[in-house]
């Protein structure tokens, strides 16, 4: 069985469809693998086999009646295997955040980029590692004990979607489900050498997404490479009436025929900031992206230098803002209206206590950042002023976009660091999103992609960043580098734990 989990999306998608395998066959394939492999990895907190295979029975039932005629629309991902991020809720199945405090937490509802993927067929393998309520850069803020990179089982594998990138890397689920507030979906795949899409800020809908940062969060995907992650944005995206934020603009076809990805390369802009080339990037990273500039070149790309002048103030001006909006939405988190309680007599002890022994250390920092900033007297002087600069990061993108269609950069300073390695210094962690946080301040969509490898073996990613609701360009500029590189289909050998 084990060839199934080589197979790419649209050959799972083929092989259902014509009957070659049922989706139990692939569904007991990936859980199979899961089971093996990832007592090493530690990519899943929840699996649920005997959930995951009664769904793919009933998608069996509908891919034969479809195939006696009996049915007339199939929905077009029955019976494919997906992994979710654990801060997006799947109706009867855990959600933890990676945290403590939700420890027992079983949504009654599905998120709804879940529910849209449920509805379109799809098969939930399990819940994914992540840092406790999105909160890091490398899983080790996981409450349940890090993810490991499947590349290198010592080295982090990026965070807060740690797991998910993780999964797809060691071919434990083809498609998995991330979210990115300041770069969680990004800079995981490149960590795993994956391919990442963090959509545009209010392209999918964060209704049962458990809230991080309200005006940052988006949900996103990874897969191996960017043509396979497609239907599965397509199918999350749009219009949601219990999300306010979410955008009522249909998700254009994306045309990925050789014709059209040639045409839209050759009249490709591609804007390089000096800001993101800056002194302290590990030189492989830096060598791996510019070449594959030059390779866009090749392709028939134009090459622009340009500037985002602000780019330096994102990181303060993100450390107040996300900390600021998760210190109110986590204010729910009191022992009395979810998970576990730790009991007193008084209702304020039954808060302190419970807070106090369930959440860990990284997001009470951020609560007590966040309450700080929003605190009268200083309101004006953090949050306020937080906000204004924020303007100023998006005129440059806004500025930055009339001369180019898209904006290549390195996804992280560095490729993936030891467990560890940042230990007990949360500033030197921050500092790892330095790169992806302006685009979620900014609400731009930016893809993910491996462009090659560090002197140990280690993924290199870049990431392409394009004007709001530009996903399409995305794809396709990610899609025509992977026609003609194979940075994707390298895979990391885990036979020895086989
Ligand atoms: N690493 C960033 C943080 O810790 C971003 C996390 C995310 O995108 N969820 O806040």
């Amino acid at each position: 069985m084990s060839e199934i989990v080589d197979l790419r999306v649209g050959e799972i998608i083929a092989g259902l469809q014509s009957g070659d395998f049922s989706s139990r066959e692939v569904t007991t394939a990936f859980l199979g693998r899961i089971e093996q492999l990832d007592e090493h990895i530690h990519a899943f907190l929840t699996v649920n086999p005997e959930q995951s295979l009664s769904r793919a029975d009933e998608a069996d039932r509908k891919l034969l009646a479809h195939r006696r005629g009996q049915q007339e629309s199939l929905p077009s991902l029955t019976g494919i295997p997906l992994a979710v991020k654990d801060v997006l809720c799947v109706k009867d199945m855990r959600c933890t955040c990676g945290s403590r405090i939700l420890e027992n937490f079983i949504p009654p509802y599905s998120a709804t980029a879940v529910e849209r993927l449920s509805k379109a067929g799809v098969v939930i393998l399990g819940k994914t590692n992540t840092d406790e309520f999105a909160m890091g850069s490398s899983t080790e803020n996981s409450a349940y004990g890090p993810t490991h990179n499947p590349w290198n089982l010592q080295h982090v594998p990026g965070g807060s979607s740690g797991g998910s990138a993780a999964a797809v890397a060691a071919k434990l689920a083809p498609i998995a489900l991330g979210t990115d507030t300041g770069g969680s979906v990004r800079q995981p795949a490149s960590f795993c050498g994956v391919t990442g899409i963090k959509p545009t800020y209010g392209r999918v809908s964060r209704f049962g997404l458990v809230a991080f940062g309200s005006s940052l969060d988006v949900v996103g995907a990874f897969g191996k490479s960017a043509s396979e992650i497609i239907p599965f944005l397509n199918t999350m995206s749009g219009y949601d009436p219990s999300d306010a934020t979410s955008i009522d603009l249909p998700v254009p076809g994306i045309d990925l025929a050789s014709a059209a990805i040639e045409e839209t390369i050759k009249n490709l802009r591609i804007g390089v900031p000096e800001e993101y080339f800056i002194k302290g990037i590990q030189n492989e990273v830096e060598d791996r992206v510019r070449k594959a500039i030059l390779q866009f070149e090749k392709l028939g790309a134009q090459i622009v230098d340009i500037r985002l002048p602000f780019t330096e103030q994102a990181l303060p001006v993100y450390y107040i803002i996300a900390p600021a909006e998760a210190s109110a939405n986590l204010a729910r988190f009191d022992g009395i209206r979810y998970g576990p309680r730790v009991p007193a007599d008084e209702m304020w002890d039954i808060f302190r206590r419970t807070r106090g022994e369930k959440f860990g250390p990284e997001v009470k920092r951020r609560i007590m950042l966040g309450t700080y900033a929003l605190s009268a007297g200083y309101y004006e002087a953090y949050y306020g002023q937080a906000q204004k600069v924020r303007t100023l990061i998006k005129n440059d993108f806004e500025a930055a976009f009339e001369k180019v269609d898209v904006i290549a950069a390195p996804v992280a300073p560095t490729t993936a660091f030891r467990i560890g390695e940042h230990g007990d210094d949360p500033l030197s962690m921050y500092l790892e999103d330095v790169f992806t946080l302006p685009a979620n301040l900014a609400g731009v969509p930016g893809i993910t992609f491996p462009v090659g490898f560090d002197d140990q073996g280690l993924p290199v990613g870049m990431q392409l960043m394009g004007s709001h609701f530009q996903e399409k360009l995305l794809f396709q500029a990610a899609h025509a580098y992977q026609l003609v590189t194979d940075w994707h289909v390298h895979q990391p050998n885990l036979d020895q734990y086989l």
